[in-house]
């Protein structure tokens, strides 16, 4: 055993591991959808496993709700307004100095998604909304790379690793269609309306089940990169913790019953723009995100500041502005990033947070 593998020396004794499997796994990639409940499970199992590169992408910045369940994270990326991305990327650099990890700050939508999944072998979701699992299950079927789907809130929790049916695709070559599952699309024919599912902040979550499902998935995402894709659960975990029940849905004939337009029919309407939208309510947290595309080259982050902060408290960094605002008697909170995304907090109304981005950053 090489110097570089000592510090792998337990997992390298596990079947289907060695040393072979700890080579495959340092010159793998895996994009990581999100950096929050269980992005930042799946980040630190990641790492510490030694994953060669992890490029993490996340919008969002570290509040003190989060600290009950997201483990990279702690009260000085509060008090500081790390943006999680970053935040995880120099807790990793303790964990483990010897992977690459790429920080991306960013909403992750049809635009970018190509560029940010740019040499990934696997994308790991932490996401938080069905939009954008979309998106990535299109991007996963057409590309034929493994995406491994995770989602927990309140008590409760799912995950499933699809292995898509795309000929040619290296993980097809490399496993064979013997080895392919349905997708996400197939398991999830459509999204619950806005407004009808539950969410973290309307019931809860619960940091164990969340930790479970990341977990899950980073054992998923272990096996495949490894090579043991005969090893690869084929089953929809769906466990409610509280309720004592861990069930594993078996999901094997959907493909054939579907008629799924992602892995089937071939069209990615989400990674070709045709479905999603511009403005995004963020997961039960009476905010709206905007993302204003013309304004991609760029927004002066300081000149805002300045201008804004005659009237309003504001505060700024690098990565981020936020100002307090208050607009005929309501509160609400502006977050802005560089690239002229925002995040309106106190509405849940896209209409009042587009009129508020306008009258104070500037349509
Ligand atoms: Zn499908």
């Amino acid at each position: 055993m090489t110097d570089d593998l000592a510090r792998y020396q337990r997992q390298m004794l596990l079947p289907g591991f060695g040393e072979e499997g700890q080579r495959r796994l340092q010159e793998s990639t895996i994009l990581l959808l999100g950096c929050g409940a269980l992005g930042s499970v799946a980040a630190d199992m990641l790492a510490r496993a030694g994953v060669g590169h992890l490029i993490i992408v996340d919008r969002d910045f570290v509040e003190l709700t989060n600290l009950q369940r997201q483990v990279l994270f702690d009260e000085r990326d509060v008090a500081d307004a790390i943006p999680k991305a970053e935040a995880a990327k120099r807790k990793i650099a303790n964990v483990n100095s010897g992977i690459r990890v790429t920080a991306i700050v960013d909403d992750i939508n049809h635009t970018n998604i190509e560029r940010y999944a740019k040499g990934a072998d696997v994308l790991v979701d932490g996401l938080d909304n069905f939009e954008t699992r979309y998106l990535a299950n299109d991007l996963a079927v057409k590309t034929g790379r493994p995406y491994v789907y995770g989602a927990a809130v309140g008590t409760t929790g799912m995950s499933f690793p699809v292995l898509p049916h795309t000929a040619g695709s290296a993980a097809w070559e490399t496993a064979g269609k013997n080895f392919a599952t349905p997708c996400f699309r197939c398991l999830f024919e459509e999204a619950p309306p806005p407004g009808t599912s539950p969410t973290c902040d309307t019931i809860g979550v619960l940091g164990p089940a969340v930790a479970i499902i990341a977990n899950f998935q980073v054992t998923e995402t272990l096996k495949i990169l490894t090579g043991n894709f005969d090893r690869v659960s084929r089953t929809l975990l769906n466990l409610d913790l509280w309720a004592n029940e861990i069930l594993q849905l078996k999901v094997d004939n959907v493909y054939e019953k579907t008629d799924c337009p992602c892995c089937r029919q071939r069209q990615f309407d989400y990674l070709d723009g045709k479905s999603g939208s511009s403005a995004a309510h963020l997961c039960g947290r009476n905010a709206i995100q905007l993302r204003h595309r013309q304004q991609a080259d760029g927004i002066d982050i300081a000149a805002v500041a300045a201008r804004l902060g005659k009237n309003s408290a504001v505060t700024a960094n690098e990565f981020m502005l936020r100002a307090m605002i208050n607009d005929a008697g309501c509160a609400y909170e502006i977050t802005l990033f560089p690239d002229g995304r925002a995040i309106i907090k106190g509405t849940d109304d896209t209409g009042v947070a587009r009129g508020i981005y306008a009258k104070y950053v500037g349509a």
